[in-house]
């Protein structure tokens, strides 16, 4: 964390980095999850500052946000390495997946399209191995 971005950082908007931080790479938590989690530590804490926070986070790059299809709320991370979700069907649940798509086939596309690629996001859905037995 850069620290001088961290000193002007509202601490309501501390409290909902950290709780990003504590859980690690690899967690997804929703926006209702995330608020759930900071209530709980600061009761007084309202939706709106937590749905700001988390905004301002991923705009400094500290969070991802994922969009996933089929789904109207987005989950949020640590920010990482790129990698790909698993998405299950059933259960919801949301796993990374160690995969990159290659700076070629990327090139390629947006060869394709014309216009510049910012991010290239990979997701598969299907059912969870607790889910498909
Ligand atoms: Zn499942
Ligand atoms: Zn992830």
């Amino acid at each position: 964390m850069n620290a001088t971005v961290a000193k002007r950082l509202p601490k309501n908007y501390k409290l909902v980095y950290e709780i990003l931080r504590g859980a690690g790479h690899g967690v997804h938590f929703t926006m209702g999850e995330i608020y759930a989690h900071a209530k709980r530590k600061r009761p007084a804490i309202g939706f709106s500052t937590v749905y700001r926070g988390i905004a301002r986070l991923r705009d400094l790059g500290w969070i991802d946000e994922i969009e996933l299809p089929g789904s109207d709320s987005a989950v949020y991370e640590l920010k990482g390495k790129p990698h790909a979700h698993f998405c299950c069907g059933r259960c919801g649940e949301v796993a990374d997946v160690h995969y990159q798509l290659p700076a070629r086939t990327i090139a390629r596309l947006a060869a394709r399209t014309g216009g510049r690629v910012g991010e290239a996001m990979v997701t598969l859905r299907g059912l969870c191995r607790r889910c498909s037995v």
